[in-house]
């Protein structure tokens, strides 16, 4: 009898579990990381302009400790291992553990599982926050290092500057070329998003230029049209779903120049791209979007007299600090992004979201 009521209750409580879990289980991940990216600074971004931030979209906000293994004040190799690996690393490691072993990161384990993997940033792709998603070198000085490890992963696409660390090397290996023989299309960011033929399978190695890439008030445009390209690329690359990681590199830089202007605008180009991948969440309708970033930069503070549209901005330090950073969630499997939590829990929550712990 008893035994009868428990299998009658059990069964379709676990059929609409099931049916739970696929509703809110994505298939799609982007991850948006705003590099130096504090509260501050996206509150200076908000106050800057007269309409919403896209990010003020995001229904789920938490909030990240990103301190590193050996400091309080995390920099942006740590930072990427932690939210790329799950671990907490030394400054200055890139996808490695504390005592410099390779850790999967979650590109990687989105590549194994046959989900289509890219990325897109505002930064060298050889700088430390692309390369803790790819790359396993016990230093993010290693560059040319870094760059050969793009030919060993299958990365699907990625867009982003150095260009020079692939081709001027002291090892002589010209990377494009191997990466053509990879089955890789090279372009620039001119030639890709109005005339690109989508082969299947054809690959996209996409350099935006030779050294760093320029900042946005220097003319760089390239950021929010990458998403929505990269978000309909990888989705023809496979049906399984994709992970895409894009950064908005320099907002750290500004804050590293103590430049106010500078960290506002980054922001606001970065919030462009939030929009763009929020866009593409909204009508896929199987694409978590998870903003976040790997430290705050510069200390930065809104003094008076202050009033919207007319800043007056203030850095505390030209280096990073240890302020907890926010993290914006949208899409299915979002719930999971609410709270205070370290770094590294950023990887076992996307890790779970996609179910690559069942597989
Ligand atoms: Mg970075
Ligand atoms: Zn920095």
């Amino acid at each position: 009898m008893l035994l009868g009521i428990t299998a009658c209750r059990t069964a379709p409580q676990s059929t609409q579990e099931t049916a739970y879990r696929a509703e809110s289980q994505p298939r799609n991940i982007i991850l948006m990381i705003g590099d130096g990216m504090g509260l501050t600074q996206v509150t200076a971004a908000m106050y800057s302009i007269q309409r919403r931030l896209n990010l003020e979209r995001c229904p789920v906000v938490g909030l990240s400790k990103t301190h590193s293994a050996d400091n309080l004040i995390t920099d942006s190799a740590a930072g990427g291992t932690a939210i790329a690996c799950g671990q907490k690393t030394y400054n200055g490691a890139i996808g490695m553990s504390a005592d410099t072993v390779a850790i999967p990161t979650i590109l990687e384990m989105c590549e194994a599982q046959g989900l289509a993997t890219g990325m897109a940033v505002t930064c060298e792709l050889t700088h430390a926050t692309p390369a803790a998603f790819i790359a396993h070198q016990p230093n993010r000085q290693m560059v040319e290092e870094i760059a050969a490890d793009y030919l060993k992963t299958e990365i699907d696409l990625f867009i982003g500057g150095g260009l020079g660390h692939f081709v001027t090397r002291q090892d002589g290996r010209n990377l494009v070329l191997e990466l053509q023989d990879r089955n890789y299309q090279i372009r620039n960011e001119r030639m890709v998003f109005s005339d690109l033929t989508f082969i299947p399978n054809q690959k996209l190695a996409c350099f935006t230029a030779l050294d760093a890439p320029r900042s946005q008030e220097s003319g760089r445009v390239y950021l929010p049209e990458s998403v929505t390209f990269s978000a309909n690329f990888l989705s023809k690359m496979s049906r399984k779903g994709f992970f895409l990681m894009v950064e908005g590199s320099q907002i750290d830089w500004g804050g590293h120049d103590n430049n106010a202007a500078m960290v506002v605008n980054e922001t606001l180009d970065f919030d462009e791209a939030v929009g763009r991948a929020l866009d593409f969440a909204a009508q896929d309708k199987h694409t978590l979007v998870i903003v976040t970033a790997d430290h705050e930069t510069g200390g930065l503070a809104i003094q008076r007299p202050s009033q919207a549209g007319h800043l007056t901005m203030a850095f505390t330090t030209d280096g990073h600090t240890a302020s907890m950073v926010p993290v914006y969630a949208y899409g299915p499997g979002s719930e999971a992004f609410s709270g205070i939590y370290d770094n590294t829990e950023l990887f076992f929550k996307m890790v779970r979201a996609l179910g690559l712990d069942e597989k």
